[in-house]
């Protein structure tokens, strides 16, 4: 028996790229959204409730209740017929009655869809991205209530999107900098610790490289302040360049910047250094030459130490940079001998 495809609707591209930009599909399940397809499924009396977005060529479940697939062929899928009408529940009281559905291999086959309402996911820019639908094997009528019941979870289920989607993007920005766009000093903090405990779970070394732009007083001094910020721009982009993609930069504070090198040991995050100190040495900088003094640690992480260790030994031999003269790199060695 043959089955309908739905057709595009005609905002396809753009609800593509709304529902691409929850970043949602193919996520971990979550209990708020699981919490959503339970209530469906109780308001409505079914024994199964599914949160499907429909992809480009598929949908995708985000929550199941009653149901093992997490994913069929959007061809297939009631919910791409329901995204049709934006506005409205659709309900399929029996789909073997139904000539876009009757031939359905969710019909004829697993799971046995004969009852199907779903009301979908209206975003605030239009896009219908998905449903959330109930179904059952035998077929069914909606009471009025329960119609705006799930109407009303739905509503509930987008607001729950879009508030993810909020929280991602003010994480994200409350850990950048400003200036610059790499990580700040917020960023780093929690990346040291995650890398410290990651790298003790593999006994691998964490390198780790504090650098300073020398003499930046002068600079700023000489050439006034805005000319300054576009120098450390033009840092935080070179040294970024001269690093690998595993690698994390960060601004530090001022004109401090640190580099987490995951899997570097001494040797390796001595020569990270000197590539980036050698690449802010040979950028062409509009003003003056500029260039960048480098401490260097590496630790494999255990007991006695912690990502401040790595910290204070990379900002020693920071210091020990300096005092030297200054556009060097300088590994740390040990604690100096106050007489
Ligand atoms: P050294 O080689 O020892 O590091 O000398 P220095 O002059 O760089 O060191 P110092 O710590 O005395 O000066 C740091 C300067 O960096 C002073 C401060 O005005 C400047 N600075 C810090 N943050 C910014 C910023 O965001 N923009 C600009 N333009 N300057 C900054
Ligand atoms: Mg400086
Ligand atoms: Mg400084």
């Amino acid at each position: 028996m043959p089955y309908t495809a739905a057709p595009l609707p005609h905002n396809e591209a753009q609800r593509l790229a709304a529902l691409k930009r929850f970043e949602v599909l193919d996520t971990e399940s979550e209990q708020c959204y699981d919490d959503m397809t339970t209530i469906a499924a109780a308001i409505c009396d079914v024994p199964t409730s599914v949160i499907s977005l429909i992809d480009e060529h598929r949908q995708w479940f985000k929550s199941r209740h009653g149901l093992e697939a997490t994913q069929t062929p959007r061809d297939q899928a009631f919910c791409a017929h329901a995204i049709l009408r934006p506005d409205e529940v659709m309900v399929v009281p029996d789909s073997t009655r139904d000539k876009r559905f009757a031939g359905n291999p969710l019909v004829t086959g697993g799971p046995g869809i004969r009852f199907y309402a779903g009301a979908p996911l209206l975003t605030a820019e239009g896009a219908a991205i998905g449903t959330i639908c109930v179904l059952d094997q035998k077929p069914r009528e909606l009471t009025p209530m329960q119609r705006s019941g799930l109407a009303a979870l739905s509503r509930r289920v987008v607001e729950q999107l879009e508030l993810r989607q909020l929280v991602s993007r003010l994480e994200l920005q409350s850990m950048s900098d400003g200036l610059t766009g790499i990580w700040n000093r917020r960023a780093f903090d929690r990346r040291l610790r995650e890398e410290w405990s990651r790298h003790g779970r593999h006994h691998q070394p964490l390198g780790l490289l504090m650098f300073d732009v020398d003499k930046f007083k002068s600079f700023n001094d000489t050439f006034g302040h805005p000319q300054g910020d576009q120098a450390l721009k033009q840092v935080a982009s070179t040294a970024q360049a001269s690093l690998r993609d595993t690698d994390f930069l960060a601004r530090y504070g001022g004109e401090e910047f640190a580099v987490l090198l995951p899997n570097l040991g001494n040797d390796g995050a001595q020569k990270a250094a000197e590539r980036l100190r050698a690449a802010v040495e040979r950028a062409d900088w509009p003003a003056r030459a500029v260039t960048v003094s480098v401490g260097v640690a590496a630790l494999v992480p255990e007991g006695d130490f912690s990502g401040n260790t790595l910290v204070a030994r990379a900002d020693q031999a920071l210091y020990e940079a300096k005092h030297a003269g200054r556009n060097r790199t300088m590994r740390f060695v040990d604690w100096p001998v106050h007489a």
